[in-house]
């Protein structure tokens, strides 16, 4: 037998995900060991062949011996850079409407290295990134699909979810394609792991976008659905825009993103749900194709710059559904971030490559909601799972209930001026 069958034979697997079962026990398995579907779903999304990875590191000998400095971009860092090759080829034929010049990049030798996001891809003429919205053309770094909205809708802004930020109010949300994470769960895949130009054009440039939202009496404009990080410089130009009449913005995002880019949005943006996918990388790796670290890094630095931070946490049946896996983010949160930082528990919903799963049961979610309490977070709710009573908001001084919810509906009120009727404590969160 041929030895990567033999070693995938020997694997032991999980019955019900056929993912490793080395995965759920934190240990990032071997890529031989994935089957060639899962692998190329994961790791190579019709991306770069392996003839063509050949061809580069040929390509990439031949320059060295031509005193070419991008030699070492091909020899030396290749195993770093499997997952962040990008598209090859694959750029618009001529940029449009919807393309601007791009921020973070720059020269690689003869390439181009978006410096973005942590995948940091090194792109040749007419290569696109992993994420699909940014390719090289003429020798520049574009971004692609500034002002094409693929997705406009008016949600409750619990929807997002916010249960501490402008509580009751609408909120004008916003999507365009593309994405820097391959979640195999992803609810959205049909536009996050699109190319922005091959979905809905709905042209809403900054100003546009703000007036929409002002037209439509919402009090803030969320970037949200697909990853609004890799759309750095509208998320940019539109939340500046908005500061400037008085919007707030928010992002819903994997925080997925390198430091320099995210203090600068920090600047304009006002609150942020970030979507922990896990707390081990070996998920990150495997199930997202992305690292833990960085996402840790980037809840840092939005306590620090002063951003009103809610986070969530998916838990995906035989994958990331233990109580104590969300108990030890619960403590890590509370350490970092302050234990009054609200924590929303997801129930998982079979989705996108993942539909074989059940939905999460309720005492896993009941079980991860004592553990993250346990550990000291003192606003732990529970979501997407009706009839349990994870959407109430106690005061953290006296533990009276405050907020009621149904789903996204808040249906009981006490809060006054943000703070606890009885005695008298502020709630943590932006209130007006
Ligand atoms: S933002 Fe996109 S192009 Fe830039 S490094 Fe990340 S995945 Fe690559």
């Amino acid at each position: 037998m041929h030895r990567a069958c033999a070693d995938r034979a020997a694997s032991p697997r999980d019955s019900r995900t056929g993912l490793p079962a080395t995965l759920r026990a934190g240990v990032a398995p071997p890529l031989h060991t994935l089957s060639p579907a899962l692998r190329g779903a994961m790791i190579f999304p019709g991306m770069i062949s392996r003839r063509l990875v050949v061809k580069r590191l040929a390509s990439g000998l031949g320059m060295g011996w031509l005193g070419y400095e991008g030699v070492g971009e091909f020899v030396l860092g290749r195993k770093e850079r499997e997952l962040a090759m990008g598209f090859h080829n694959d750029a618009p034929s001529q940029p449009d409407a919807f393309s601007r010049p791009a921020a973070y990049g720059e020269p690689a030798g003869r390439l181009v290295r978006c410096t973005l996001c942590p995948h940091a891809c090194t792109l040749g003429e007419g290569d696109r990134g992993l994420c699909r919205v940014r390719a090289v053309k003429g020798g520049r770094l574009l971004t692609l699909g500034y002002g094409n909205l693929c997705s406009m809708a008016m949600d409750p802004i619990e929807k997002k979810p916010l249960y501490h930020f402008l509580p009751r109010t609408p909120i004008l949300s916003v999507a365009m394609g593309g994405c820097n994470l391959r979640c195999l769960n992803c609810q959205n895949w049909e536009i996050s792991q699109a190319r922005p130009e091959d979905v809905k054009r709905l042209e809403a440039l900054p100003e546009r976008l703000v007036q929409v939202a002002l037209q439509r009496g919402a009090p803030s404009i969320a970037f949200t659905y697909t990853e609004p990080l890799v759309t750095f410089e509208y998320v940019r130009d539109a939340s500046q825009e908005a500061r400037r009449k008085g919007v707030r913005t928010v992002l819903v995002t994997a925080g997925f993103v390198q430091e320099k880019p995210l203090r600068e949005l920090c600047r304009s943006i006002d609150a942020v749900t970030l979507d922990v996918k896990a707390f081990r990388d070996s998920f990150y790796r495997e199930v997202s194709s992305a690292r833990l670290a960085p996402v840790l890094r980037t809840l840092e630095v939005l306590r620090e710059e002063g951003v009103w931070i809610e986070v969530s946490f998916l838990m995906v049946p035989t994958l990331s559904d233990e109580p104590s896996e969300v108990g030890a983010f619960a403590a890590w949160v509370a350490e970092k971030l302050g234990p009054e930082t609200p924590l929303h528990i997801l129930r998982f919903h079979p989705a996108h490559r993942l539909t074989h799963l059940p939905p999460t049961p309720l005492h896993a979610l009941q079980g991860a909601r004592q553990a993250a309490t346990g550990a000291g977070l003192r606003h732990v709710y529970v979501g997407n799972a009706p009839g349990s009573d994870g959407g109430r908001t106690r005061c953290a001084g006296c533990g009276r209930a405050l907020v009621e919810r149904e789903g996204f509906r808040v249906v009981a009120d006490e809060l006054r001026d943000g703070a606890c009727p009885a005695c008298g404590r502020k709630l943590s969160g932006v209130f007006s």
